[in-house]
């Protein structure tokens, strides 16, 4: 992506955010975070975030309760032997 005000292709900083994991009546919502910074020094938003991308992720988390241990571990296995 380039900077709205120069033009440069922008720096990526990728991380992860979660929401939800604190209040048991919220699902918790994993999202991987992109955000751009301009990397041009003669720029006026050198170093300031100019964009952010947010991509939400598969959890397996959504509904608990309903996932049975045994066979998560059994796909475990089933795994390890492939
Ligand atoms: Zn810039």
């Amino acid at each position: 992506m380039l900077c709205p005000n120069c033009d440069v292709e922008m720096t990526i900083r990728t991380g992860v955010r979660v929401t939800g994991d604190k209040d048991p009546d919220t699902a918790t919502r994993v999202y991987l975070v992109q955000r751009f910074f301009c990397r041009n020094p003669a720029c006026p938003a050198f170093g300031r975030e100019q964009a952010s991308v947010l991509h939400e992720m598969q959890t397996e988390t959504d509904t608990p309760g309903t996932e049975e241990p045994a066979q998560s571990a059994h796909e475990t296995d089933k795994l390890a032997a492939t």
